[in-house]
């Protein structure tokens, strides 16, 4: 088993997850990094005392080691991108979990992935922007990118066989699945965030709202797996047991299952090949009684189309998705835009004006 960790972007809804997953498995945490919630990666040092911590924001940095003055603690901390960067590169950690939110991880998962250590891959937008760049880099040099995105590692368990077919990736249909167009012109950000089975950060739960989170996904396993997007279907799954499914050649189907809890693909990436004990509560599919699925709707949901559209044109079209979506989905939780404006304004993009 692999020992040590470093955790790119430790007080999201991930790195906490993954903090709770190494506690459990006794892993050693050798660095951490946040943008600038110092309060809780304070809390993180002080419990688990990595050698590193990189604060993106330099003055909440610099009121970090204020803080920490005088603790007997011996964590450096460094600020910037360059700070990202070096915990991603040099802090001698066997995995490296990235879990920073948003394009803002590219540069950080690039640095990761050129030290040929494991990369236990949460963060999807460097995937989406860059899939080639980063994809290249691990080849060049020898890195394992075990995916922690539910529905890929959920493919990545069920990749057992060869003759793939076609990939089956699930989705939850977000909170407004059933809803129509005019009943979305009103959405409330404070509505939009709230999702009927993952807790999430903000920029992911608005993804999943719109359905771009699949679209993004959609991207992320072209990379993973090296599949065309013809051969990516998506599968509406409002109950999210089954985490995504693999169709071979023969017509037989492999689905990976567990309850709703993203502490079960974090430990498998961190385990893996390995399967131990987890922290997620078994499965009963009897008391479930039923598991359900339906097509998209794409005419009400549009983010999607639009990224089989960007997946089948290139690289250089999903990376203007990618942008023209953070872009979007900032301005939609700020209040400037409405929540039918996304699409919108990704459509414009895509189309240069
Ligand atoms: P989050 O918003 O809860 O956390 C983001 C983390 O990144 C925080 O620690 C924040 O401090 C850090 N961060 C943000 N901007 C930064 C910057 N410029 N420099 C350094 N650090 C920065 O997000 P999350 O929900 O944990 O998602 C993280 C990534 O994992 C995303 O790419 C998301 O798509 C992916 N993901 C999340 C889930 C989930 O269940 N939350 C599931 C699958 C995939
Ligand atoms: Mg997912």
């Amino acid at each position: 088993m692999k020992k040590t960790i470093t955790i790119l972007g430790s007080t999201g809804s991930i790195g906490r997850q993954t903090l709770e997953v190494a506690e459990f498995l006794k892993i050693k945490v050798l660095a951490l990094t946040a943008n600038s919630s110092i309060d809780l990666l304070e809390e993180q040092i002080r419990k688990f005392k990595p050698k590193l911590a990189s604060v993106f924001v330099k003055k909440a940095a610099d009121e970090l080691k204020i803080r920490l003055s005088g603790s007997g603690i011996k964590t450096r901390i460094v600020h910037g991108m360059q700070g990202q960067i070096e915990a991603a590169s040099k802090s001698g950690a066997d995995i490296i979990v990235t879990a920073i939110a948003g394009q803002a991880g590219l540069k950080p998962t690039l640095a990761a992935v050129k030290t040929g250590k494991r990369i236990a891959l949460a963060n999807k937008e460097p995937l989406v922007c860059a899939g080639k760049k980063v994809m290249q880099a691990a080849k060049k040099y020898g890195t394992e990118i075990i995916p922690v995105d539910s529905e890929h590692s959920a493919i990545f368990q069920c990749l057992c066989d060869r003759g793939i077919k076609k990939i089956i990736l699930t989705a939850s249909g977000g909170p407004f699945r059933g809803k129509t167009l005019e009943e979305l012109e009103s959405i409330t950000p404070e509505e939009a965030l709230r999702h009927p089975s993952w807790s999430m950060g903000s920029k992911i739960t608005i993804d999943s709202a719109t359905l771009m989170n699949k679209g993004l996904e959609l991207i992320e396993a072209m990379h993973l797996f090296n599949i065309s997007p013809d051969k990516i279907e998506v599968l509406i799954h409002p109950q999210s047991i089954i985490h995504s499914m693999v169709e071979f050649e023969d017509g037989s189907v492999i689905a990976q299952l567990s309850n709703p809890d993203m502490r079960q693909p974090i430990q498998y990436a961190l385990t893996y090949p390995k399967r131990k004990p987890s922290l997620t509560k078994p499965l009963d599919l009897a008391e479930l009684g039923k598991l359900t699925f339906e097509k998209p709707d794409t005419d009400t949901f549009p983010c999607l189309r639009l990224a089989y559209e960007a997946a089948n044109k290139g690289q250089k079209y999903c990376a203007i998705l990618n942008d023209a979506n953070e872009k979007a989905v900032e301005r939609f939780l700020n209040k400037e835009i409405g929540f039918n404006d996304i699409p919108k304004e990704i459509e414009k993009a895509l189309r240069g004006i």
